[in-house]
């Protein structure tokens, strides 16, 4: 490639964008093109959760430092979150810092989405929606998932109800994962994540909604849509391969315990451009910045997959306990988000195992954390109360309430 070459990218998605935008910033030509007709469209007014545990700096003083305006979206901070048990107790964890934040992925105006388009648009960024460019034509692949590890599917509603958090932990509504519901401005989502591949995948949905509306009794639900989408966790044998840099979900860069990908998306996007700015080397700070937290994060997946509620009960009580002692609850999350040694060690023994290879993947050398199957124990007779949000749901779409995902996890 000569110097002046044009940059071509690979999805329009947040990793895209933030390597689009580093690069038009610096004088770069740099076109990005997506299947789809905007940014966000993978998404449908789902809101998502910016980590702000996993590492001592601030992720938005990350964002200012690497060039980008966190002001271009709507973030709604929060330092505390229920704490659901899996026997239903409800404690709070909280922070004196901000623990996480809240965004809205899609099309509309306040989206993060929305957001990094106007910061590229604004730094001259060419953006080529509907447009359908080979892999082997484009320098940065931001196109997000391949294949299918997790699911996650979701009710969007409108609410009286005041901004609230709650997150679950339970193995029965969320298979190997959690389920949450966030309330933000009037307008609520009540979620669950299948680590594990399910037969009527929407039975999980039903009978968790109906858990939050039995245990939220104020939440007053008028369903609107509902949204979803799959996780892929893979890890790369090369990042940067045959001058193309991998980044994002592409590049299997994302929290493999809990699903957690925005920042890694945005940070291996600014990274990669910078590798083209010949500021650094991709491939090198991807292993060192990036990978020791998606080696810590497999093994969290490897341990969670091991488990079942009474761990879970477990991993409450401690959090809780860490919490009474030390005055912040995002201690003990932070610790198990970051990296550690026997967690490197552990990584090293399961992931042979754990992940599978994918033949697709253009000689990359990727595994893939595969599509768990389900257990005995996920199959259960819906309750009366699930049958009913069911019920609600199916009157609700036959009057034009949308569905965004609809592969299933059958
Ligand atoms: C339901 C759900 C909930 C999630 N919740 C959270 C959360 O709370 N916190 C968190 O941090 N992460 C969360 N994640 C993960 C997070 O969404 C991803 O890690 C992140 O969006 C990855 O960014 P990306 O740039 O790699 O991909 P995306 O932002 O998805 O962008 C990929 C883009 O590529 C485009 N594209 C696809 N194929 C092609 C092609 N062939 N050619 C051109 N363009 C293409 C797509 O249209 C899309 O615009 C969640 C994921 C899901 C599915």
């Amino acid at each position: 490639m000569a110097d002046d070459d044009p940059i071509h990218v690979m999805g329009a998605g947040l990793s895209g964008l933030a390597a689009a935008i580093t690069l038009a910033k610096a004088g770069v030509e740099v076109h990005v093109h997506d299947i789809r007709e905007d940014s966000g469209k993978r998404f449908d007014g789902d809101f998502q959760a910016l980590e702000n545990w996993s590492m001592d700096v601030d992720f938005f003083d990350q964002l200012r430092s690497w060039g980008y305006d966190p002001s271009e979206f709507k973030a709604t901070e929060f330092k505390v979150v229920d704490l659901v048990h899996p026997d239903d107790k409800i404690t709070k964890t909280q922070s004196p810092k901000t623990a996480y934040r809240i965004v809205e992925r899609g099309t509309s105006h306040d989206t993060i989405d929305q957001g990094f388009k106007r910061m590229a648009i604004a730094a001259g960024v060419n953006l080529h929606y509907k447009s359908r460019v080979k892999e082997e034509d484009c320098q940065i692949i931001a196109c997000g998932p391949k294949g299918t590890s997790a699911v996650a599917y979701g009710e969007i509603f409108h609410t009286r109800h005041p901004n609230h958090i709650a997150f679950q932990l339970n193995d029965k509504l969320a298979p190997g994962a959690y389920s949450y519901m966030i309330i933000i401005d009037g307008v609520g989502l009540i979620c669950t994540c299948l680590w594990r591949k399910q037969k009527g995948s929407e039975r999980f949905l039903n009978e968790t909604i109906a858990w939050y509306q039995e245990h939220y009794p104020d939440i007053d639900m008028k369903p609107v849509k509902r949204v979803g989408g799959k996780g892929d966790f893979t890890i790369n044998k090369n990042y940067f391969q045959d001058g193309r840099y991998y980044v994002g979900e592409s590049g299997g860069l994302q929290d493999f315990m809990w699903g957690f990908g925005m920042r890694m998306a945005v940070w291996s996007g600014h990274l990669a451009a910078q590798d083209i700015l010949g500021k650094c080397n991709y491939e090198k700070e991807v292993r060192k910045q990036l990978m020791p937290y998606v080696r810590t994060s497999v093994s969290n997946r490897f341990l969670m997959n091991r488990v079942g509620n009474r761990m879970f009960k477990f991993m409450c009580n401690s959090w809780v306990k860490s919490q009474s002692k030390k005055g912040d609850g995002l201690i003990w999350i932070g610790k198990l988000f970051r990296p550690k040694w026997y967690k490197t060690m552990l990584y090293y023994i399961v992931s042979p195992f754990m992940l599978k290879p994918d033949s697709k993947a253009m000689g990359r050398g990727v595994r893939r954390l595969p599509f768990r199957k389900a257990k005995k124990r996920d199959v259960w007779k819906q309750s009366e109360n699930a049958q009913m949000v069911g019920e609600r749901w199916n009157h609700v779409r036959r009057s034009g309430g949308n569905t965004s995902f609809d592969e299933s996890s059958d």
